[in-house]
């Protein structure tokens, strides 16, 4: 008797506990409602994604009511850059996901993540100098956050189109570095070429005119295939990358030099950061850890090979590069670098240039910069893609060296 009365009690105890329970559901969710439409009027609604395709870059571009902050983060296996959107909720209608099959990416896949996150996920193998993600505000739409991928390097653009005339030394170390960088911006590219990197600053570093003995034995050469890594630089029409063609060059460079006598020092001879911090690394520590590798073994002349690239097809040629405070020395390096390629690639000549690029301005030697030809030329990137080019470039640089030391 006893046990059932306090059966009966537990089961009432029961049903007032599930009613309870029942309340806060109700009343919970309804606040939580409640809080959700206050915070929506204060949310970015992302009304649409849309995305285009052009020779050298995908651009997807969201569109939202209000300007709304933004993390980007990149997830591996397979990569992903990933775009939360902060107090931001997405409008019922937008599609969830979408095929791009570019070169440079292959889908765009967008949902909330949590009440107030809108995530949009890009499926991208691109390295980090190759895509850029930044925001425009006005015009037809409140908040745009748009989202690029290829080829977005400035530096060698403001080559491409000759866009600075003369230098003035005083204007190129003044300030953000100038010269034919990318930070005086042209109006053409978004992102600076890490490689050609402005030195920054305002320091200007002078340089030696060294007194060089005739002949290449028993010089001692830097190598720099530029990139490398997770930085692959500039990507042809077929997807041809910049730091595949330079350390091809430059291993097939590093060959000859050998064969007649000198002593070659790779910044890299895999496709690796040249930095210890990999990937890790800032430009700058990358761009000093290219320059440390030939300063420290005190080599005779620095070489950094490139590629050229421009947002349409057209520009072709090669262009050489030096440090516009530098020896005479290194001008004349940078020029019968170019003529040595022009000769032997049957390439454009696009002229010598000065330039405050970082690894001419920090290595100790003569340095020179050179832009090969452009891997956005349909012509020169398959030219450049192949055994035959590959072979010219490195006959046509070791002319250019062998002029230079006479
Ligand atoms: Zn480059």
């Amino acid at each position: 008797m006893q046990y059932c009365e306090k059966r009966a009690w537990l089961g009432l105890l029961g049903q007032a506990m599930l009613l309870i329970a029942g309340f806060m559901l109700i009343f919970g969710t309804a606040r939580v409602e409640a809080a959700f439409a206050e915070r929506a009027g204060s949310m970015s609604e992302i009304k649409a994604v849309r995305v285009s395709n052009s020779a050298d870059k995908t651009r997807i571009v969201l569109d939202g009511t209000k300007e709304a902050s933004y993390k980007v983060s990149v997830l591996s296996n397979p990569q992903r850059i990933v775009v939360d959107i902060q107090n931001a909720w997405l409008a019922p209608d937008v599609k969830k996901s979408t095929t791009i099959d570019s070169r440079f990416a292959k889908a765009v896949r967008i949902a909330q993540h949590d009440p107030s996150t809108v995530r949009v996920v890009v499926e991208s193998s691109v390295g980090k100098n190759n895509y850029k993600v930044f925001p425009l505000k006005g015009g037809s739409t409140a908040y745009r956050i748009v989202l690029d991928f290829g080829n977005l390097g400035g530096s060698s653009s403001g080559s491409a189109i000759d866009f600075n005339p003369k230098p003035k030394p005083k204007d190129e170390t003044a300030g953000s570095g100038g010269g034919t960088g990318s930070s005086t911006g042209t109006g053409t590219g978004t992102a600076a070429d890490k490689n050609q990197g402005n030195a920054g600053g305002t320091d200007v570093v002078v340089k030696g005119e060294p007194v060089f003995t005739p002949g290449i034995k028993g010089k001692v050469i830097a190598l720099d295939a530029g990139h490398g890594g997770s930085d692959v630089g500039a990507i042809g029409p077929t997807g041809v990358t910049e730091k595949g063609v330079t350390l091809r060059v430059a291993l097939e460079l590093q060959k000859l030099l050998v064969k007649e006598g000198a002593t070659v020092i790779m910044t890299r001879s895999t496709d690796t950061e040249v930095s210890p911090k990999k990937a890790k690394a800032s430009d700058i520590e990358e761009l000093q850890a290219r320059c440390d590798a030939g300063n420290d073994k005190n080599a005779d002349i620095f070489i950094s090979m490139h590629m050229d690239s421009f947002t349409n097809s057209s520009p072709s040629g090669t262009t050489g590069y030096y440090y516009v405070n530098g020896s005479k020395a290194g001008q004349r390096l940078a020029r019968e670098l170019a003529e040595g390629l022009v000769t032997e690639l049957g390439t454009g000549n696009r002229g010598t240039k000065s330039c405050n690029f970082y690894v001419v301005k920090h290595t100790t030697m003569p340095a020179a910069l050179i832009e090969m030809a452009f891997i956005s030329n349909d012509k020169e990137e398959r030219l450049m893609n192949s055994e035959a080019g590959i072979k010219k470039a490195a006959e046509g640089l070791l002319k250019g060296i062998r002029s230079f030391f006479g």
